[in-house]
Protein backbone atom coordinates (compact mmCIF):
# COMPACT_ATOMS: atom_id res chain seq x y z
CA UNK A 1 0.00 0.00 0.00
CA UNK A 2 1.62 3.22 -0.90
CA UNK A 3 1.76 5.75 2.47
CA UNK A 4 3.59 8.64 0.57
CA UNK A 5 0.98 9.34 -1.12
CA UNK A 6 0.20 10.48 -5.07
CA UNK A 7 0.58 13.42 -6.54
CA UNK A 8 -2.17 14.61 -8.61
CA UNK A 9 -1.07 17.47 -11.15
CA UNK A 10 -3.28 19.92 -13.47
CA UNK A 11 -2.46 22.80 -15.87
CA UNK A 12 -3.42 26.11 -14.75
CA UNK A 13 -3.69 26.60 -18.75
CA UNK A 14 -5.58 23.94 -19.59
CA UNK A 15 -7.60 22.14 -16.51
CA UNK A 16 -10.08 20.85 -19.12
CA UNK A 17 -7.66 18.09 -19.71
CA UNK A 18 -8.03 16.95 -15.88
CA UNK A 19 -5.50 16.41 -14.28
CA UNK A 20 -2.46 13.68 -14.74
CA UNK A 21 -1.97 11.37 -11.70
CA UNK A 22 1.50 10.25 -10.67
CA UNK A 23 2.51 6.97 -12.76
CA UNK A 24 -1.36 6.67 -13.85
CA UNK A 25 -1.89 9.44 -16.60
CA UNK A 26 -5.26 10.92 -16.84
CA UNK A 27 -7.77 10.44 -13.79
CA UNK A 28 -11.00 11.59 -13.08
CA UNK A 29 -12.57 13.35 -10.48
CA UNK A 30 -14.67 10.40 -9.19
CA UNK A 31 -11.28 8.28 -9.32
CA UNK A 32 -9.03 10.62 -7.42
CA UNK A 33 -11.95 10.95 -4.85
CA UNK A 34 -12.01 6.96 -4.70
CA UNK A 35 -8.67 7.37 -4.08
CA UNK A 36 -8.35 9.61 -1.29
CA UNK A 37 -10.65 7.49 0.47
CA UNK A 38 -7.60 5.69 1.45
CA UNK A 39 -4.24 7.15 0.23
CA UNK A 40 -3.35 10.82 0.61
CA UNK A 41 -3.86 12.36 -2.63
CA UNK A 42 -2.16 16.07 -3.34
CA UNK A 43 -3.40 18.17 -5.99
CA UNK A 44 -1.50 20.63 -7.75
CA UNK A 45 -2.07 23.57 -9.72
CA UNK A 46 0.80 23.98 -12.40
CA UNK A 47 1.27 27.13 -14.44
CA UNK A 48 2.52 27.36 -17.84
CA UNK A 49 6.07 26.50 -16.27
CA UNK A 50 5.58 23.54 -14.48
CA UNK A 51 5.86 26.23 -10.95
CA UNK A 52 3.10 25.01 -8.60
CA UNK A 53 0.58 27.21 -8.31
CA UNK A 54 -1.58 25.91 -5.70
CA UNK A 55 -2.04 22.85 -3.29
CA UNK A 56 -4.80 21.69 -2.71
CA UNK A 57 -6.51 18.52 -0.46
CA UNK A 58 -5.17 18.06 2.65
CA UNK A 59 -5.61 14.13 4.03
CA UNK A 60 -7.69 12.72 6.08
CA UNK A 61 -7.18 9.21 6.48
CA UNK A 62 -7.82 6.74 8.98
CA UNK A 63 -5.13 6.12 11.24
CA UNK A 64 -4.03 2.73 11.95
CA UNK A 65 -5.65 2.10 15.70
CA UNK A 66 -9.25 3.30 13.72
CA UNK A 67 -7.80 0.97 10.31
CA UNK A 68 -7.81 -1.55 12.70
CA UNK A 69 -11.27 -1.22 14.45
CA UNK A 70 -12.74 -1.46 11.32
CA UNK A 71 -11.16 -4.40 10.66
CA UNK A 72 -12.87 -5.65 13.40
CA UNK A 73 -16.11 -4.46 12.97
CA UNK A 74 -16.38 -5.07 9.64
CA UNK A 75 -13.83 -8.39 9.30
CA UNK A 76 -13.70 -7.53 5.53
CA UNK A 77 -15.88 -5.86 2.29
CA UNK A 78 -19.23 -4.88 3.80
CA UNK A 79 -20.71 -5.28 0.20
CA UNK A 80 -19.14 -8.76 -0.92
CA UNK A 81 -17.32 -10.33 2.33
CA UNK A 82 -14.00 -10.14 0.28
CA UNK A 83 -11.12 -10.31 2.89
CA UNK A 84 -10.23 -8.02 4.85
CA UNK A 85 -6.39 -7.76 3.14
CA UNK A 86 -7.91 -6.65 -0.04
CA UNK A 87 -10.12 -3.77 1.65
CA UNK A 88 -9.53 -0.62 2.15
CA UNK A 89 -10.82 2.25 4.08
CA UNK A 90 -13.79 4.56 2.65
CA UNK A 91 -15.74 7.47 3.86
CA UNK A 92 -19.25 7.01 3.11
CA UNK A 93 -19.48 10.72 3.15
CA UNK A 94 -16.25 12.10 1.40
CA UNK A 95 -14.17 13.78 3.88
CA UNK A 96 -13.89 16.37 0.78
CA UNK A 97 -17.65 17.30 1.21
CA UNK A 98 -17.39 17.42 4.94
CA UNK A 99 -17.81 13.73 6.24
CA UNK A 100 -15.55 13.19 9.23
CA UNK A 101 -12.38 11.14 9.44
CA UNK A 102 -14.24 8.68 12.41
CA UNK A 103 -15.53 4.94 12.48
CA UNK A 104 -19.52 6.06 12.14
CA UNK A 105 -18.48 7.17 8.89
CA UNK A 106 -15.74 4.59 7.49
CA UNK A 107 -16.27 1.24 6.39
CA UNK A 108 -14.16 -1.63 4.50
CA UNK A 109 -14.86 -2.47 0.78
CA UNK A 110 -12.96 -4.24 -1.28
CA UNK A 111 -11.28 -2.86 -4.50
CA UNK A 112 -13.81 -3.59 -7.18
CA UNK A 113 -16.70 -2.93 -4.70
CA UNK A 114 -15.35 0.32 -3.94
CA UNK A 115 -14.94 1.38 -7.46
CA UNK A 116 -18.37 0.04 -8.03
CA UNK A 117 -19.16 2.79 -5.09
CA UNK A 118 -17.87 5.78 -6.54
CA UNK A 119 -18.48 5.13 -9.94
CA UNK A 120 -21.87 3.34 -10.33
CA UNK A 121 -23.48 5.18 -7.28
CA UNK A 122 -23.66 2.76 -4.87
CA UNK A 123 -24.67 4.34 -1.68
CA UNK A 124 -23.93 2.73 1.98
CA UNK A 125 -26.04 2.95 4.27
CA UNK A 126 -24.69 2.15 7.71
ZN1 LIG B 1 -16.29 -6.23 -2.14
ZN1 LIG C 1 -14.30 5.56 -0.96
Amino acid sequence: KPTNGLLWTWSADNPALGGDLQNMGAITEATAKMLSCDTTITKIILNTDGVPLDVGLKERLFTPGQRKALLVRDRGCIKCGAHAGRCQGHHVRHWSEGGPTDLDNGCLLCSSCHDDVHHHGWDIIM
